[in-house]
């Protein structure tokens, strides 16, 4: 049922988590002459770990997959299309009994962004300068497996 994924929980390795059923995020590529960016979420001081840059992402409902969860939490933290994405892959942190899967989607057509009140600001950042941004603690550790370069 729909949100039925917000609220809290522990992971085998004794973290507390946002996200019932587990979270997942949405990792947007595109080319620019100049490099290969990535579309990066600085969340809203009031959000969990608020401050840091990350994805957009969050709970996944129980009726959801991993890629409708993220898809959906695309939209309404930056209004992305998902007719203007195209889904390539998946990785996930698995901590025993709670995941965060993030979904790595590239855009195939024309993409409006538009932050709603989760995101304080949404960035195209080149993949080389990502590890200099404050990353959520989840998102840095992951990073080095999503990256292309
Ligand atoms: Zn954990």
């Amino acid at each position: 049922m729909r949100g039925d994924g917000n609220g809290w929980t522990r992971c085998a390795l004794g973290h507390r988590h946002w996200g019932r059923h587990g979270a997942a995020g949405l990792l947007l590529r595109r080319d620019t002459p100049d490099a290969a960016v990535v579309l990066l979420q600085h969340r809203a001081v009031w959000t969990s770990d608020g401050g840091t840059w990350a994805v957009p992402g969050g709970a996944r409902d129980s009726h959801e997959s991993v890629v409708q969860a993220a898809l959906r939490e695309a939209h309404e933290e930056a209004g992305i299309d998902d007719a203007a994405v195209e889904v390539v892959g998946q990785w996930q942190d698995d901590h025993g009994g709670w995941a965060y899967t993030t979904v790595i989607a590239d855009v195939i057509g024309p993409l409006r962004i538009v932050p709603n009140a989760e995101s304080a600001e949404l960035r195209w950042v080149a993949e080389r300068d990502v590890p200099t941004f404050a990353l959520h603690p989840g998102f840095a550790s992951s990073w080095p497996s999503l990256r292309r370069i």
